[in-house]
């Protein structure tokens, strides 16, 4: 694969970070996740916008223009022939060249570093199977409305899950479903009526999620973006989550209780054909 690093293209091999490098030493970095159809991007105008406040909200300064990173992603799909999967980008503060818990002077320059995804995206074997997630403590900082790389407690999260004959958890705060590891969560009520947590810092405020409120509301399906406890995600008519990488993935089972009837149900694969329609009109 070619990588980018700091305005260069280089082969992963030849890709160097220094050790001293803030992400490496802090996690003091953000990211984004993009997906990529027909060698195009999905959504790009949301992620940067999300990028761009997730580097306000911690003093990072972009490296470049947003639209030279445009560029940029545009050309490392290109000299990656990358035709569908994901890029990812990620800004740390840099290399203050030791280690120092405060910030560098602003003679310190921000790293950027971006690398590509091949996977299928549309015809992922989940759709079909749905997932199983397991419910959990969520025991991760609270700013996760920042997209930093701090992602240890997700990793601990998929784990678990894994350990627990889970694909994915869904984390719980004071008895209520923030969002999944690495998605947004949802539940779909016997009338049919969508569920899922209003933004605020204690979940990632989704691009995918954005857009799929809207499908939604234009598809005539009911939205309400409340709390909702474990307790009524075990009842609930089904389950799915969202995200750049997933799109939308039905949960099938919860806590190894089947939602509805354990299989992927009709509102989530439905949400999910209306999403699919919306990426591939962007990249046609
Ligand atoms: N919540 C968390 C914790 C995530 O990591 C992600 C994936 N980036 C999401 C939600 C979904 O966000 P998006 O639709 O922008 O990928």
């Amino acid at each position: 694969r070619i990588v980018y690093v700091d305005g260069q293209y280089v082969n992963e091999a030849d890709a160097k970070i220094s050790v001293f490098d803030r992400g490496f030493l802090f996690a003091d970095a953000v990211y984004e996740v993009t997906a990529v159809l027909n060698s195009k991007l999905v959504e790009f105008a949301g992620h940067l916008e999300r990028l761009q406040r997730s580097c306000r909200e911690l003093s990072l300064t972009m490296p470049v223009a947003p639209a030279q990173l445009k560029t940029i992603h545009e050309e490392l799909i290109k000299k990656n022939n990358l035709v569908e999967g994901g890029i990812y980008l990620q800004i740390s503060r840099g290399n203050a060249g030791d280690r120092d818990f405060a910030f560098p002077g602003a003679e310190v320059k921000p790293t950027l570093v971006l690398f590509t995804q091949s996977r299928p995206v549309i015809d992922s074997p989940k759709v079909k199977t749905g997932i199983k997630v397991v419910t959990m403590p969520d025991i991760r900082w609270h700013r996760r409305d920042i997209k930093t790389v701090g992602l240890l407690a997700p990793c601990l999260a998929k784990e678990y899950a894994h350990a627990n004959d889970a694909d994915d958890a869904f984390l719980v705060e004071n008895g209520f479903i923030t969002e999944g590891s690495s998605s947004n969560a949802y539940i779909v009520l016997a009338d049919n009526t969508i569920v899922t947590r209003p933004l605020s810092n204690d979940i990632l405020h989704g691009i995918t999620r954005k857009a799929l409120l809207v499908l939604a509301a234009r598809d005539g399906i009911k939205v309400e973006e409340r709390l909702f406890t474990p307790d009524e995600a075990y009842h609930a008519k089904e389950a799915f989550i969202s995200s750049a990488t997933t799109f939308v993935w039905p949960v099938v089972s919860i806590d190894g209780k089947p939602v509805g009837d354990g299989k992927p149900g009709p509102i989530s694969l439905r949400l999910r054909d209306i999403y699919v329609e919306l990426a591939k009109a962007e990249v046609a």
